[in-house]
């Protein structure tokens, strides 16, 4: 599977220089690039070098590889638009924002990331340190850093290309790495089944709640600061809201990284599958009063799904998406549905068979009987050889 790994960058004033140089420079070649393929109509890289290989090499002294880079990167530019005019995100054919997409050239900020493949950068892991090319020549020894797994995983699995990126003044590779997938557990001993959930991000069904009251205060005090340097509005309250909104997102990244590894490592360890919510409409089912949907909302519940399903194929660990759907009103002993059956935000207990429980640990279980049927479904639903022997 693949994984990409983001690196920072430490550039010296001087070669930071050159790398900004030589960005402005394949990202101006590849705008005119952009404006040759729609006037020739040659969206295809092999046509569209014809037509401007030459000029990007000398025109703005790209090396050979850079200029078959920032062609390709044209060409990838237009197939994406060309699939999004067709999936309709820019709606129908005649309307403005159709005719404003597909009606005049692609083009690429200054600061667009640029594709490296080896022959234009080398890494020396041992030393952390890069060579690359650029518009003024190789340049050796720019220091990288990274987080210590990440930089393991980079050392061991790094394939093919890497995006050249700037965000912020600051500068970044994202490089591919190939890793191998453990062999899928074809037949797992039941369901592990995680609620997403406002006052506990998750709930699985071993009983284990991740992140509860320390984190949720945290994203309290995250939300009243912004909001005050919101209504501050002036240009340094606007910088320091935006750091603080980095600040956010990178401690939310690093504990959905946590709370995933310890799903996949127990669902792993018992043999068991994950059972995830659907997600999407998670943020229309919530019903709660404002200050709670605005927590709600702040929290990337896709990209802890996302860090869940890619760390459980790597580790062979099935994962099964469910239909969340009154999970939180069912009783997962007798399956009786209602609300009363929710006296409060955190606890469940069934007005027919008495059954109490904490509300998100139900929620749960009941996640994890639908992440078993929907197993065995789908596994009877690819065999249908038998059906036809009968
Ligand atoms: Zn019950």
């Amino acid at each position: 599977m693949k994984l990409v790994v983001r690196v920072k960058l430490l550039p010296t004033p001087v070669q930071a220089a050159a790398l900004e140089a030589t960005l402005h420079a394949c990202n101006q070649a590849a705008t005119w690039a952009a404006g040759v393929a729609f006037e020739e109509n040659a969206r295809r890289p092999l046509e569209l070098r014809k037509h401007t290989y030459v000029e990007i090499r000398f025109r703005w002294g790209l090396g050979a590889q850079a200029a078959q880079h920032a062609i390709k990167k044209t060409c990838d530019a237009y197939t994406t638009l060309k699939a999004n005019l067709r999936a309709g995100r820019y709606g129908r054919p005649g309307t403005r924002r159709h005719t404003r997409a597909s009606g005049k050239p692609v083009v690429f900020r200054p600061d667009a990331a640029q594709p490296y493949d080896d022959r234009m950068l080398s890494w020396q892991h041992q030393a952390r340190t890069i060579s690359i090319w650029t518009t003024a020549g190789r340049l050796k020894n720019v220091a990288f850093t990274g987080q210590a797994e990440h930089l393991e995983v980079l050392a061991a699995h790094r394939k093919g290309e890497s995006d050249l990126v700037c965000q912020g003044g600051k500068w970044f590779l994202i490089a591919t790495c190939e890793i191998a997938e453990a062999t899928p557990n074809t037949h797992p001993a039941g369901f592990l089944g995680v609620d997403l959930g406002v006052v506990n991000i998750t709930a699985t069904s071993d009983g284990v709640r991740h992140a509860g009251r320390g984190i949720n205060r945290m994203r309290e005090n995250d939300r009243k600061l912004r909001s005050k340097l919101q209504k501050k509005n002036t240009k340094s309250a606007r910088r320091r809201a935006k750091k603080y909104a980095g600040k956010e997102a990178r401690r939310a990244r690093d504990v959905n990284h946590k709370i995933s590894k310890r799903i996949v490592a127990e669902a792993e360890r018992t043999g068991r599958g994950i059972a995830l919510e659907q997600l999407t409409g998670i943020r229309e089912r919530a019903r709660l009063r404002k200050p709670q949907r605005t927590t709600l909302h702040s929290w990337p519940f896709a990209q802890l799904g996302s860090f869940i399903a890619y760390k459980a194929k790597k580790a062979g660990v099935p994962v099964v998406y469910v239909d969340p759907a009154y999970t939180s009103q069912e009783c997962s002993k007798c399956h009786h549905t209602e609300r009363g059956n929710r006296p409060c935000q955190a606890v469940f207990s069934c007005r027919v068979c008495g059954f109490v429980d904490h509300a998100d640990h139900n929620a749960s279980h009941n996640i994890a009987h639908r992440g078993w049927y929907v197993w065995v479904c789908g596994a009877q639903s690819t065999a249908p050889e038998l059906n036809l022997i009968a």
